[in-house]
Formats: structure tokens, sequence, C-alpha cells
């Protein structure tokens, strides 16, 4: 795989040194059957340090995951070997289906079938809390 010559597919750039793995994980990257590539540490004039992920194939990807774990992160999609897109992502107001609630008590961990959702409380903080028992994500 040629990392620098994409021609449909989609390159998430600026992420957070060691947030790679983390969002690779969480979008269930492991899963895709396309080239996938995770470059750790690149040299950054604006971050000092970024990881980024390579995409070579067409796939949905889930932009309010990219937000929640990382929202200094920019998404790049690429079709035909042009740049048909670039996009900063902004921490989603609320997080569904993206992650679930920690607190065994919660109504969301012994309902299977509810809908997780979490709400941004505290943008400066980064914090999202679960919409039935409040819990921190
Ligand atoms: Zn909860």
């Amino acid at each position: 795989m040629n990392i620098d010559s994409i021609t449909n597919g989609i390159v998430i750039d600026h992420i957070t040194a060691g947030s790679g793995m983390v969002l690779y994980e969480l979008l269930g990257l492991a899963t895709l059957e396309c080239p996938v590539a995770i470059i750790k540490n690149v040299g950054s004039k604006k971050l000092g340090k970024k990881d980024i992920i390579k995409i070579d194939g067409e796939t949905e990807i889930d932009f309010d995951l990219i937000g929640y774990v990382d929202p200094k992160a920019t998404v790049n999609v690429i079709k035909n070997g042009e740049l048909v897109s670039k996009r900063s992502i902004d921490m989603p107001e609320k997080l569904v289906n993206v992650i679930k609630c920690k607190n065994p008590r919660c109504i969301s961990s012994t309902e299977q079938e509810l809908t997780q959702v979490f709400k941004l409380t505290d943008k400066e903080n980064k914090v999202y809390r679960c919409l039935y028992c409040e819990s921190k994500a």
C-alpha cells in the first residue's frame, strides 16, 4: 500500500499523538477489508506530534465518534484521487450509540434495547454525561 496515493478513501489527519490507536479501535477499523494505516508521532508544526489514519477504500465512518475522541482531528475524503472534502470536526452535542454507560445500575445497562445517549454538558472540559443516570462518560 502506498499511503500517499489513495484514490478512494479517507485520511484522518491532525489526530492528537496517541489517539490514533483509540480511534482505530472505536471506529472498528480492524474489521475493514481495505488497507488501513496508522502513522504515529508524525512531526507537525501545529501540534508538535500527531497521528494520521489512512483508509484506502470507500467506507462510512462515524464523525461523531471522531469528534468525541479528538475534536481537533480533520477528515479528508478522497475520491478518484482528488480531495473532495476536508472538514474539521467539532465535539458533537449528543452521542447516540457511540459509547456505553459504565454505571452498572444505569437503566441503559439493564435494559439492553435502550439507545445509549450521552450529552455534552461541559465543552471546555469535554464532559459527556449519560442521559439516563448522568454518569460521566
Ligand atoms: Zn447511565
